[in-house]
């Protein structure tokens, strides 16, 4: 008898970060597509996780997160967003952002519940929703400016709406919320059950002098929320796939259960380490504008091709578009440039579930001066 089962994820390939980063390395291609930075991560920190192994913290640590982090956590949470959150019953150390968002909707979602999703969409959220049984119910940014059209939330929501998906800074745009959104979103969920997830993985990586609006600003929204971030986005670590979710003590009771039946405990020496470097304040405040600088050097080099920059106000993305250069699809053009230019990018349609295309690739700038130099010598081509 042949052996067969039946897939959870029947509409599901390879990510689009997978293919281009492949197709990269294949090309020898200078890699703007996948979002992680080429530069070394900080030397100070490198050297508390080798000693915290030394130190013997190899063993597991506490399911909800080693308590030092929690602590240095709520602080930290406190300092920038005058909240006060229970590091005991509050926060949670997830082994990366993606973990978080996963096990938040797994917490919550029972079969035939509807979630609201922004498309363009990080490539997890609607398959991690099918997977549950729930339905992704998708609604498209704006384009170009990546706004959220309330009119439209208001028109899908319906008694079966459970959650509201949010990411500021958005992936792939750099588009964030702001205080209009958030008055907009108070309006949608009162007196409602629906609950939020906020994607806040690029907090720090935001632009001209404009402050993130996370949920975790307004305790009668974190009521209802899952707020997710991510160490590798912060402190230049993507490979470390460490992260924290922060929720009201209720919804964390449950989010609990599922992940210690999963992960359990995260990876401990990292813990340890990051429990005495997130003290180092500077690390996470310079972040803005060290990236800012990144994004702002790859616009000026940029000028000099025919692609049309649209704005990044956040995240470690640049938006283009390239009407001057062809009318090909995104996805042809991306894999095109890959092969024959040497640069690899992101097809903006990957991160819709139908594929809509508004000719739109997505560059990452967290690189070394260097590595934006070598693309952009090459893009000019075009
Ligand atoms: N959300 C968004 C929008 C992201 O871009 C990423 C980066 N991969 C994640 C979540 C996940 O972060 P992590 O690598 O910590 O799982
Ligand atoms: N977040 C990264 C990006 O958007 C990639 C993560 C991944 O490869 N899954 O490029």
């Amino acid at each position: 008898m042949k052996l067969t089962i039946t897939s959870k994820l029947p509409s599901a390939g390879t990510s689009i970060f997978t293919v281009m980063s492949a197709l990269a390395t294949e090309h020898n291609a200078v890699n703007l597509g996948q979002g992680f930075p080429d530069f070394s991560m900080n030397e100070e920190l490198m050297r508390l996780v080798n000693e915290a192994m030394h130190k013997g913290f190899n063993q597991y640590t506490p399911m909800q997160g080693y308590i030092p982090l929690r602590e240095v956590l709520a602080e930290k949470v406190e300092s920038l967003y005058q909240t006060i959150i229970d590091p005991g019953s509050q926060i949670t150390i997830t082994p990366g952002g993606t973990y978080a968002i996963y096990t938040a909707l797994t917490t919550v979602l029972q079969p035939g519940d509807e979630v609201i999703i922004f498309e363009p969409a990080y490539d997890s959220y609607i398959p991690n929703v099918e997977i549950n049984g729930a339905v992704p119910v998708l609604i498209s940014l704006q384009f170009p400016g990546y706004k959220i059209d309330w009119i439209e939330v208001k028109r899908k929501i319906t008694p079966k709406t459970r959650m509201i998906m949010l990411n500021s800074p958005h992936n792939p745009t750099g588009a964030v919320l702001s205080e209009e959104d958030i008055v907009q979103l108070r309006s949608v969920v009162k007196d409602t059950d629906i609950i939020i997830l906020s994607d806040e993985v690029y907090e720090h990586l935001i632009f001209d002098n404009v402050p993130h609006l996370s949920i975790l600003r307004y305790p009668d929204l974190l009521e209802r929320s899952f707020v997710c971030f991510s160490f590798g986005k912060v402190y230049h670590c993507t490979g470390w796939k460490l992260g924290y979710c922060i929720s009201s003590s209720y919804l964390m009771k449950e989010f609990r259960k599922v992940h210690q039946f999963n992960c359990f405990s995260c990876h401990s020496p990292s813990q340890v380490a990051l429990s005495t470097f997130l003290k180092n304040k500077d690390s996470y405040l310079s972040l803005a504008s060290f990236m800012q600088e990144k994004r702002d050097y790859f616009l000026k080099l940029m000028g000099q091709t025919r692609f049309g920059m649209l704005d990044s106000k956040g995240s470690y993305f640049i938006c283009a578009t390239y009407d001057k250069i062809s009318d090909e699809k995104d996805s042809d053009l991306a894999i095109r440039i890959t092969k024959e230019l040497g640069v690899a990018t992101i097809p903006v349609s990957a991160f819709y579930k139908t594929g809509t295309d508004n000719k739109v690739i997505r560059f990452c700038f967290a690189k070394k001066k260097e590595t934006l130099e070598a693309a952009v010598q090459k893009l000019v081509n075009l």
